[in-house]
Order: structure tokens, then C-alpha cells, then sequence
């Protein structure tokens, strides 16, 4: 009953350019797979520079701007969507702090990265976000509601 009314919700992650670059895309899909949580869009992207300035379009006054769309239009990127209880908050605690200096070990910015411009993936921050973001990335017919089978090892 408890799990019934608990709402289930998307977040799109995004491993960035640096990302990609580094060889890290299976590292960092793989901790969101090893937390549990459900896999529904993927795909390598080069997104252009519209794309990106709408994805970050609440940042668009700030003086870093500019290099931020630089930086996400600088090589493909790969694109996510997850699935799931509590699954925005749960993926912003393990992306970790924007500055990567900042973030914990054991956080994916805290163990791989070193720049705040350079802090290879992104986690959207609420579930109307989520919804937003996932919209913006992908196109009808590229995401996949599945069900999970019953894992009989665990009956
Ligand atoms: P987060 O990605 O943790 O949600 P923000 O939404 O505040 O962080 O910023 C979006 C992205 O913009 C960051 O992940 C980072 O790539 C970039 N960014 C934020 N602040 C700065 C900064 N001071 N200098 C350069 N890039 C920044
Ligand atoms: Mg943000």
C-alpha cells in the first residue's frame, strides 16, 4: 500500500562532452543501474546550439553562459532517461555537488572530475524538470516503457 502511493518519477541524466571524451559513459550508466533504478531513453547525441540553449535557458543571465553551451555543444553527449521512486533526488545525491571539488567521494562528480566546467554529467534538479527535459531530448518512439521481470532468484 505504502509503495502504491509513491510516485513514480523521470529524470533525464546526461553524460556531457568531457564525459564521452574520457571513456566514462559506461561507468556512469552503470551507477544508476547498480542503484536500481529503471532505464527508459539512451541514446549518442551532438545537440546544437538551440537545443542547448533551452536545456539551460533559466541560466541564460549568467556571465558563464556562453561557455556552458560551448562546452554541451563541443562533442556528442548521451542522453538518458530513468525511472523511478525518488529518482530525481537519488540521482542528484549520486552526481554529488555542481563543483566537483565540493562533491563526496563516492559521488560521480566527487570521484571523476575536477572542474565545475567540466563536471561530466548532469541530473535534472525536480521532477517537472524531468518531464520537461525528457520531452526536450527525446522524440516520441525513442523512449520504452518496459516492465521488469519478476526476478525468480529472489521468490
Ligand atoms: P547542476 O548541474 O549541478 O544542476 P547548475 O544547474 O547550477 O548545476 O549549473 C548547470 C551547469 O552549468 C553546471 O553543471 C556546470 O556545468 C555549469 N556551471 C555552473 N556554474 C558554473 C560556473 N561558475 N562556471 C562554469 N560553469 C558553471
Ligand atoms: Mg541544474
Amino acid at each position: 500500500l505504502v509503495a502504491s502511493l509513491q510516485q513514480v518519477d523521470q529524470t533525464y541524466i546526461m553524460v556531457k562532452p568531457d564525459g564521452v571524451q574520457r571513456g566514462l559513459v559506461g561507468e556512469i550508466i552503470s551507477r544508476f543501474e547498480k542503484k536500481g533504478f529503471k532505464l527508459t531513453g539512451l541514446k549518442l547525441f551532438q545537440c546544437s546550439k538551440e537545443l542547448a540553449e533551452e536545456h539551460y535557458k533559466d541560466l541564460n543571465q549568467k556571465s558563464f553562459f556562453p561557455k556552458l553551451i560551448d562546452y554541451i555543444t563541443s562533442g556528442p553527449v548521451v542522453c538518458m532517461a530513468w525511472e523511478g521512486v525518488g529518482v530525481v533526488a537519488s540521482a542528484r545525491k549520486l552526481i554529488g555537488a555542481t563543483d566537483p571539488l565540493q562533491a563526496e567521494p563516492g559521488t560521480i562528480r566527487g570521484d571523476l572530475a575536477v572542474q565545475t566546467g567540466r563536471n561530466v554529467v548532469h541530473g535534472s534538479d525536480s521532477p517537472e524538470n524531468g518531464k520537461r527535459e525528457i520531452a526536450l531530448w527525446f522524440k516520441e518512439g525513442e523512449l520504452c516503457d518496459w516492465t521488469p521481470v519478476q526476478a525468480p532468484w529472489l521468490r
